[in-house]
């Protein structure tokens, strides 16, 4: 059967708001397209988590800078409905951004405390714009449970944090970060890479899982390990590094001097014209 895809805003609210009526769980993962197999893994979850999964597709204006790739992010949106049709999904959004953000649009969503570190530093705005998008998302569909993918570690724990503090009464999920055999992270924006690129591009990941290493090895100072690891990175000169830290994974709050509580790598290189973020959960036992 053909997937139900719906335009229209009030269009999502009501079917929405139907299954609710008949009781049933509604799981919701929100989407870019350009849809990989971390994406799908995402549906896979929310298959088993509720009664019915609706998935949206929306390249949302107002997460990317105006010096960003919102023109050339990667749309393919007859490929992405194959991809997902064998799922079973109950329905997939795809709002216009007319609709999102119509003319004299005012409102947005903002975390002060944690919007302007990492990825937000780098990307102003960019957290405003997709707290903003994902609250409008969720006040549409009105999800049991919403699943994300711990590839963007900073999105889901600002996500998360978002539900908590506007009593969504969401179930706000992280999900694992798939990654191709290579050990490269699933993202929509490998497909800009050149071949060559691509060949280079897990030496990224290669580097932050010897900083894990060494880690459990016993050096716990967070200062040593990054510059080891960068020093290793950059003897890859296509890499360029923008930031690399290691936080806590409860808050993403900044550690001591040593590791002493559960804690994340959280990383941004540029590899050609590709921006590419990944991280590492770490174990301090
Ligand atoms: P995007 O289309 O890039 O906005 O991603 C949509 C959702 O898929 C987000 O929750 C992402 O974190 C998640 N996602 C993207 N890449 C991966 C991956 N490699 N593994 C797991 N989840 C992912």
């Amino acid at each position: 059967m053909p997937i139900r895809t719906i335009i229209a805003p009030e269009d999502v609210r009501k079917v929405c708001s139907e299954w609710r009526i008949e009781r049933q769980t509604i799981a919701f993962v929100p989407t870019m397209g350009a849809l990989h197999e971390g994406h799908l893994s995402l549906v896979k979850e929310a298959k088993a988590s509720c009664d019915r999964v609706i998935m949206s597709i929306f390249v949302n204006p107002l997460q990317f800078g105006p010096k960003e790739d919102f023109a050339s992010y990667p749309r393919m949106f007859q490929k992405d409905i194959a991809q997902i049709e064998p799922f079973g999904v109950d329905a997939l959004f795809v709002p216009n951004a007319a609709d999102m953000y119509p003319d004299g649009y005012q409102t947005y969503v903002t975390n002060d405390a944690r919007s302007d570190i990492l990825c937000g530093r780098f990307r102003p705005g960019h957290f405003q714009g997709v707290l903003t998008v994902v609250a409008k998302l969720f006040h549409l569909v009105q999800p049991h449970v919403a699943l994300f993918g711990k590839k963007d570690y900073q999105q889901y724990q600002l996500i998360r944090k978002m539900a908590d503090d506007l009593m969504f009464g969401i179930d706000v999920r992280g999900c694992p970060t798939l990654r191709d055999p290579d050990g490269l992270a699933m993202s929509s924006r490998n497909l800009r890479l050149t071949p060559e690129e691509r060949r280079k591009a897990p030496y990224l990941f290669t580097r932050m899982q010897e900083l894990k290493q060494r880690l459990e090895r016993g050096e716990n100072r967070a200062a040593r390990l990054l510059q080891t690891f960068t020093a290793d990175l950059a003897k890859e000169p296509s890499f360029r590094l923008e930031y690399a830290e290691i936080r806590s994974a409860r808050d993403l709050g900044e550690l001591g001097e040593t590791i002493e509580e559960p804690a994340v790598l959280l990383v941004a290189a540029h590899l050609g014209s590709v921006r590419l973020i990944d991280n590492l959960e770490l174990s301090t036992s």
